[in-house]
């Protein structure tokens, strides 16, 4: 029997490690931008003070020798190590909780003679008087869209495309063709650097309709319509040899020469698309097989929220391709909804609350903690100064500089601890960070 692996430590430990990853970049920022003046610099000092501060607040609870970590007070930069993992923590954790809830979709009948699919919630919330006429199993699908790039153009005369490439998005998801099989999903846009230049790329975690060979059939439309929406005019490229169309055929029997012949050479001629499993598999399978379907659907989502653009593989981070995105990164949205979950609030990752994971903390299962059972002393500590036993389920434990830099609160409950921990944070930062 393995051991049950304790949760919130491992959680502690990850916090740890990427706020020491945090103020690794800091220093090496330091080092690198001596002497630099430039407008680029103002966004990338920006980020510098973000590092520094993020987690810097964070409230754990001491039980005896048990010491939990309880939220942190973050920064929501979007390339900050700490705010990343949380925020791929939140998001995992909310739709994991929605597909459990919606197996199936609702054909509603409007007071014309139309229907309407919505989603459980939105029965309940704007359609509670219109009957149901069917419940609609789907699909669930991993598609990975690219557009053409070369090291000197961009694409379409821009090396930060993301605008063009959300707008070819937009524009083949207005198509019938698309609307006719994908009911909805949401997607991110991630960035890599490769040798054509700034790799920017769409990641997407589509629903769709229950057909024979969806997989094929939804391949080929997007391939067909995805083509055409990323057409670059200065593009350049040799017509497809024999090779070229067994690689664009590979793996898709629907597709005939004649949807070679229409293909751009131009545009995009290749996508990638994953069926993960259907909606009602989840509730079928045992614990394990749940465990295997949510590993898929949340790899799919993963992606939007790893800065790793800037990890460099000999160890170190890419600090030119850190000032050269920096200022982009005000702009780009990393995270949406489309179609049928549009309007689905559940899945809002807009913040609201000041302390990233007071949801999460509900659902942490600290012995003792939430119910009030026992007296838990509450403090504040810099995460970067523990130690994780990792022989020993990643115990916590305080350095000497943890102790002496612990501020003990007089919290009696966890809801007042993070009150206090607010305060702190207002007082000790003065100047609110930025919500991005
Ligand atoms: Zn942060």
């Amino acid at each position: 029997m393995k051991k049950p692996i304790n949760h919130n430590n491992k959680r502690s430990y990850t916090i740890s490690s990427l706020k020491k990853k945090n103020y690794k970049l800091v220093k090496q920022i330091e080092n690198e931008s001596k002497g630099m003046h430039s407008d680029e610099m103002v966004a990338l000092m920006k980020f510098e003070k973000n590092l520094r501060q993020c987690a810097s607040i964070s409230l754990y609870a001491q039980q005896g020798r048990i010491i939990n970590h309880i939220a942190s007070h973050t920064c929501k930069h979007k390339a900050c190590f700490v705010c990343n993992f949380l925020r791929q923590k939140k998001i995992r954790r909310k739709y994991l909780n929605w597909f459990i809830k919606n197996p199936v979709f609702y054909r509603v009948q409007l007071a014309s003679d139309k229907t309407k699919l919505v989603t459980r919630f939105q029965h309940e919330h704007y359609y509670t008087d219109k009957p149901v006429v069917a419940t609609v199993p789907y699909d669930i699908m991993h598609l990975t869209l690219t557009v053409p790039h070369t090291l000197d153009g961009g694409y379409r005369g821009q090396t930060f495309y993301q605008q063009e490439l959300r707008k070819a998005f937009n524009l083949m998801r207005k198509t019938d063709a698309w609307l006719e099989l994908v009911y909805g999903g949401e997607f991110g846009i991630e960035i890599t650097k490769n040798d054509n230049g700034l790799h920017i790329h769409i990641h997407s975690l589509i629903l769709v309709k229950r057909v024979t060979r969806n997989r094929n059939k939804v391949h080929r439309m997007i391939l067909l319509e995805w083509n055409k929406y990323t057409v670059d005019p200065s593009y350049k490229r040799k017509p497809f040899t024999k090779e070229d169309i067994e690689k664009i055929k590979k793996g898709n029997s629907l597709l005939t020469d004649a949807d070679i012949k229409k293909l751009s050479l131009k545009g995009s001629t290749m996508i990638n698309l994953k069926t993960i499993c259907g909606s009602d598999d989840i509730q079928k399978s045992d614990e394990e097989g749940r465990k295997k379907i949510m590993i898929g659907v949340l790899e799919a989502i993963s992606y939007h929220f790893e800065p790793q653009t800037f990890d460099k593989k000999s160890g170190g981070f890419n600090i030119p391709l850190l000032i050269e995105l920096m200022p982009k990164l005000y702009k780009l949205r990393i995270y949406d909804r489309i179609g049928i979950l549009y309007r689905e609030s559940s899945l809002s990752m807009t913040n609201n609350a000041f302390v990233e994971d007071l949801e999460e903390i509900k659902q942490l299962n600290i012995d003792g903690l939430n119910n009030g059972l026992l007296q838990s002393d509450f403090f504040i500590t810099n995460p970067a100064l523990l130690y994780h036993d990792r022989e020993n389920d990643n115990r916590i434990i305080l350095s000497n500089a943890a102790i002496d830099r612990r501020i003990d609160l007089s919290a009696g409950t966890t809801n007042q601890a993070l009150g206090e921990m607010s305060e702190y944070a207002k007082a000790m930062h003065k100047d609110k960070f930025d919500y991005n």
